[in-house]
């Protein structure tokens, strides 16, 4: 092969400073650990291991027999499945987007895809967008993506990951495009309180020119009351600068299908539409076909299981933090299916950083977090994403999602190493 295309050169500034995540090279780890036959329990997983809601899976079955079903669908989605994506939406979040201004829905390969789209359509060269940390690993290099510039506000461990009001406060500027939410939210297995939405409500009232990104794609999947509320529904008004971001990859365990879906301000979903026009067009017709049927009253009693199953395995994870004294470092994780472990409020912290002042200089913003989960999985065969992708250094990432036998002895190995003190 020519040199020229093995050199970094080769690639655009955009490709080769994107990040790539460490998430990967432990994944890695963990598969080569379970192949040499060591137990591993990986915590790792972003999906829920179930299959999909049956109905579904049978509506995919049925329009396979259609010749639509494999034929380019309009740009923007098939109208009907839109104009009942908003109906649900209201429905579910108890507003009606009619009396506020017009509105339309535009679906696209994944809620990612989606987000992608939204920053796409309105983020110029130089444009911050606001992200509150923890976040989404893609967030910021979605916005990086497209020459936007990521600014980040950080929750704490014992505020259960929420961002002070106040600090989104003195971070909006001349500058600032739009801000990114994501309740419940992931890594941190929580959803923002009704008292925080009603705060951040209050706080963007005021800023007529920000765009509201709401991240809702874990809106279904809340297995402690009370349930996630959201700062529109205190103020419909700012529905016209808001972009509400849902899909189907954890409603109906379907990740693998790529189907997301937002509602926003017609304009600007007229955009969005012009801009999948010229890149993927059209999300999948047989999946969009599938749903156009689908009873949405399904879903509720399909997660429900689930549900009961997350609940159980937060408990887990409250009882072995009891058990190994980690008290100072829980907190109630109430929906999506994650926790965030905060190394910084374990023994085992103490001891590697005292470890890592010996062999270094500097010390300031120090992140422990990949070396503390490599020594998880190497020493005790647990993999857990290191928090440092999610904004959040020095934690990592669980999911919830393994059966409850196997978490009980993951969070006995967790409670163990984190206890270590020496
Ligand atoms: N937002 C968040 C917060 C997510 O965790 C994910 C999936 N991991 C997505 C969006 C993307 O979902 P999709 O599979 O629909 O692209």
């Amino acid at each position: 092969m020519d040199t020229f295309l093995e050199e970094e050169l080769f690639l655009s500034s955009r490709v080769k400073f994107a990040a790539e995540s460490i998430t990967l090279k432990l994944n890695e780890k963990a598969n080569l650990l379970a192949e040499s036959g060591h137990q591993v329990f990986n915590l790792t997983a972003g999906q829920l291991p179930f299959r999909p809601l049956p109905e579904f899976v049978e509506k995919l079955a049925s329009e396979l027999n259609f010749l639509k079903s494999f034929q380019y669908s309009p740009v923007a989605g098939l109208p009907d499945l839109r104009k009942k994506l908003i109906e649900y939406t209201e429905k579910t979040r108890g507003i009606d987007f009619a009396s506020h201004g017009e509105f339309d829905c535009v679906v696209s390969n994944g809620a990612k895809h989606s987000i992608y789209n939204v920053l796409g359509t309105i983020v110029d060269p130089g444009d911050e967008v606001i992200i509150l940390a923890p976040y989404w690993v893609s967030y910021p290099e979605m916005i990086k993506f497209w020459g936007g510039v990521p600014i980040v506000v950080k929750g704490h461990n014992f505020d259960a990951f929420t961002p002070p009001i106040d600090d989104i406060r003195k971070m909006l500027g001349p500058r600032t495009r739009a801000i990114i939410l994501n309740s419940p939210n992931n890594p941190a297995g929580i959803h923002y309180s009704s008292q925080w939405m009603k705060d951040f409500a209050e706080l963007v009232k005021d800023y007529p020119n920000l765009i509201i990104i709401s991240d809702e794609i874990y809106f279904q999947l809340c297995y402690f009351d009370p349930r996630p509320t959201y700062f529109y529904q205190v103020r419909p008004e700012l529905l016209l600068r808001t972009v509400i971001v849902d899909g189907i990859s954890k409603a109906l365990a379907a990740t693998g299908l790529r189907l997301g879906y937002v509602i926003a301000p017609k304009r600007l979903a007229s955009g969005m539409t012009k801009l999948q026009g010229q890149t993927t067009s059209g999300a999948s017709s047989l999946v969009q076909r599938a749903l156009l049927t689908l009873d949405f009253d399904k879903i509720g009693p399909f997660l429900s299981p689930i549900l009961l199953h997350l609940r159980t395995n937060a408990n887990i994870v409250r009882d072995k933090f009891k058990e190994f004294y980690l008290s100072k470092a829980w907190y109630q994780c109430n929906s999506a299916f994650y926790y965030l472990i905060d190394f910084t409020q374990t023994p085992i912290y103490e001891n590697a950083l005292n470890e890592y002042k010996q062999t270094h200089d500097q010390f300031e913003n120090i992140d422990l977090a990949g070396t503390l989960c490599e020594a998880l999985l190497e020493k005790y065969g647990v993999a857990a994403i290191p928090g440092s992708d999610f904004g959040a250094p020095n934690t990592a990432r669980i999911s919830l999602v393994m059966e409850e036998a196997g978490l009980t002895e993951a969070m006995k190995r967790i409670g163990q190493f984190l206890s270590q003190n020496k």
